[in-house]
This record gives structure tokens, sequence and C-alpha cells, in this order.
């Protein structure tokens, strides 16, 4: 059972116990008074277990929702040119040089440098690769 029906199912016999407490309570004996009393602490615990791993299972998938919105903006924002790609900020422009072999491979946008000896070139420092772009 899911923490969440679980919880419920909790919840939902704790408010029964309560009510049947309520109607009942003169005509109850102390022995049953007792039992019912320890089963409504018993399915109020149950209940506040399930909404504490409800709550951290709502944290995660925001956690993840978050990573996945910003993983679809940036996917939706690379741009190949014929070298290396970039990434189009707000306003439209293209920033930046990222490895096209990283991102390819896993999806990692790797910042490329320019090799200071040869004109033109980049390369990724972390496969190492390099990229020629004309006119650089
Ligand atoms: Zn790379």
């Amino acid at each position: 059972m899911s923490d969440i029906a679980y919880g419920l199912k909790a919840l939902t016999g704790a408010i029964k116990i309560a009510k049947n407490l309520k109607d009942f309570q003169k005509q109850l004996n102390d022995s049953t008074f007792q039992l019912q009393i320890s089963e409504l602490y018993d399915n109020l615990a149950e209940t506040k277990m399930g909404m504490a791993e409800l709550k951290d299972l709502l944290r995660t998938k925001d956690d993840e929702i978050r990573s996945l919105k910003e993983s679809l903006s940036i996917k939706q924002n690379v741009v190949y040119n014929d070298t290396y790609y970039q990434v189009k900020n707000d306003k439209g422009n293209l920033e930046g040089q990222y490895c096209k072999v990283c991102y390819d491979d896993k999806k990692k946008l790797m910042r490329l440098t320019k090799v200071i000896e040869d004109p033109g070139w980049w390369k990724c420092q972390r496969c190492l690769e390099t990229f020629f772009e004309e006119g650089c």
C-alpha cells in the first residue's frame, strides 16, 4: 500500500474512532474506552508518519520536476553552429562555446577554451577534443 493510501486509511480509522468516542462516551466501560483511545493514538501516529513520508515524497518529486524543467530549458536553447554548441540566453543572444563530443554523448555542456598557440582552435578540457573555427 502506498504511503498516501496508508496514511489516509489510518486517518479514516482515527476519525471513526473519535466519532465513536464522542457518540458513545457514556455507554462505554473503562476498558472499552481505553482500547478505543489506544487505537485512536495508534491511528493518529500512523497518520503522522504517513504524512511525513508523503511530505518527503512530494519534496523529492518537486526536486525532480525542477531538475527536469532546467534540463528541458537548456535543451531547448542549445544551438549547434557546425563547430561547437552555444546556448541562447534570455535575450536571444548566443553565448559560450561548448564541446560537441561531450554534449552529444552525455548531454553535458562542457565549456571550450581557446588554444592560445593555435588561433582558431578550441579545446575541451574534459575529453581533450579540439575544434577548429573558421575565421578566428
Ligand atoms: Zn568534451
